[in-house]
């Protein structure tokens, strides 16, 4: 069986990236932290279009768990082939440096960027042995230009397109594509909290994007098709920046 992992696919971006990957034919690895019927959900919709897939939970920010976990599925599926992996869970904990405490640095930095690094080197093992894997990081446009108070946030996803840029270096040889995108403002319970009038006066497209949206550019660059594109940060931000 070919097989995609996404993180965070019980809500928002990763539920769409889930449903869109596994029209294109993916066994889809289902990851959460907590949100269980989120995530049931997200698995029911894909078996409504006869898609497969099959709920793999574990906390991103936490290696002892992803090893555990993660690495017991590697284990246990010796004859499947994880082709793709998207790290798309993340967290956001905004407020300005001078009153950003240890934890709200460390958790942000732990959610999405050290999981970068501790999924992706377990994954990668056996793309490297098949000589082909597409390896896809969703960034932000924080990490491009920053945003106040967001230095922890901007660090992090900054982190991960350079992060990105480098791993596409090392493995490109071996077939495998390592690609960031990078949305702007995204319909979804993290945006939720922000005011969408404020925030359309800054998008020149005059809305905010859609978890499909961003989908769309995932599943391109999880294509076969897209092998010669590699150490890409993809803009989805409604003109914004580039
Ligand atoms: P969201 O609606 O808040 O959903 C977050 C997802 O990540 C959920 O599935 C959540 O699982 C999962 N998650 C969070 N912490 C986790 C952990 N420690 N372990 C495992 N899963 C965890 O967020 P979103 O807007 O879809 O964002 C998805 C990605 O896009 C993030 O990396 C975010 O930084 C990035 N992004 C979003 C926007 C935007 O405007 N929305 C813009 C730029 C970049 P549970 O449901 O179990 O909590």
């Amino acid at each position: 069986m070919n097989c995609a992992l996404v993180t965070g696919g019980s809500r928002g971006i990763g539920k769409a990236i889930c449903i869109r990957l596994a029209s294109m034919g993916y066994h889809v690895l289902i990851n959460y932290k907590s949100n269980a019927s989120g995530a049931e959900d997200t698995l029911k919709t894909i078996r409504k279009s006869n898609g497969s897939g099959e709920l793999l939970p574990f906390d991103v920010s936490k290696r002892q768990e992803i090893g555990d976990t993660l690495g017991l599925w590697i284990e246990d599926h010796k004859e499947d082939s994880l082709e793709v992996l998207v790290n798309n869970a993340g967290i956001k904990d905004d407020v300005l440096m001078m009153w950003m405490k240890d934890e709200q640095w460390e958790n942000v930095l732990r959610t999405n960027l050290d999981s970068f690094f501790y999924i992706t080197r377990i994954v990668l093992n056996g793309m490297l042995l098949k000589k082909y894997g597409r390896i896809i990081n969703v960034a932000s446009l924080s990490g491009q230009k920053g945003l106040p108070g967001q230095t922890n946030y901007a660090a992090a996803k900054g982190g991960l397109i350079a992060a990105t840029k480098s791993l596409a270096q090392e493995v490109g040889r071996r077939g495998i594509t390592v690609n960031a995108v990078a949305p702007g403002f995204i319909s979804t319970d993290m945006t939720g909290s922000l005011s969408e009038k404020e925030m359309k006066a800054l998008i020149p497209a005059n809305r905010l994007g859609t978890p499909e949206e961003v989908a769309h550019v995932v599943a391109f660059l999880a294509s076969h098709e897209s092998g010669y594109i590699t150490g890409e940060v993809i803009s989805i931000n409604g003109g914004m920046y580039s």
